[in-house]
């Protein structure tokens, strides 16, 4: 934890301080252009990996990058009111599902059931990428591990664009070209983030 409060310090002497006068403007409004929507995990650092200033990105964070499809509830939805709030409120004009290398989530997938028992409730939100493991299990060869890996990761962030479209006021946007649905796959030990191509089905590298 001193590494962490040294690093509250350090912040506010030097980065802070470099930037004060665009911490002082957003201070009291934010105008995100973009929702993101990355994965929990530790290495996936979304205002790094963009290169993207504080008040750029509006930013949703869970296990595998995971989108609930569209429903009404009375329970605390978490994600969907995140969702809402950057589209109906905040007004963003771009929604990226980014979803990485080696990701835990996905390979959880196909882990057994009493290896999960332990984490229900993980395994319960993970049952949201459930439909992804069947298509993924059609492909590709169950010997080769690191092609089911990242197909698993990539047809996920598919599957999650898909669920995007559920909500009736996306679905309204992206028609009407208010709003642009964007599916990335970062590799953590490349530096590399790959895009999805509705036209072709591929996901190709940004920058090559
Ligand atoms: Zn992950």
């Amino acid at each position: 934890m001193q590494g962490i409060n040294e690093g509250v310090i350090r912040f506010r002497q030097n980065d802070f301080e470099a930037n004060r006068e665009h911490f002082e403007n957003i201070g009291r409004e934010q105008k995100p252009h973009t929702l993101f929507i990355g994965c929990s995990d530790s290495r996936v650092v979304p205002s790094l990996i963009t290169q993207t200033i504080p008040g750029e990105l509006f930013i949703i964070r869970n296990i595998a990058n995971l989108v609930p499809k569209y429903r009404e509830s009375a329970e605390y939805l978490a994600t969907t009111s995140a969702i809402e709030y950057a589209v109906l409120v905040l007004e963003v004009e771009n929604i990226i599902v980014c979803g990485h290398s080696n990701c835990g989530g996905c390979a959880a997938l196909y882990e057994t059931p009493e290896n999960m028992a332990k984490i229900p409730h993980t395994r319960r939100w993970l049952e949201l990428a459930m439909p992804v493991k069947e298509k993924v299990l059609k492909m590709a060869l169950s010997s080769d591990l690191a092609a089911r890996e990242w197909l698993t990761e990539q047809m996920n962030v598919v599957e999650q664009l898909g669920h995007l479209m559920t909500y009736p006021y996306i679905n309204e946007r992206v028609k009407s070209g208010k709003i642009e649905l964007i599916g990335w796959h970062y590799m953590i030990h490349t530096g590399s983030i790959y895009e999805f191509h509705r036209e072709t089905g591929e996901f190709e590298l940004i920058g090559s």
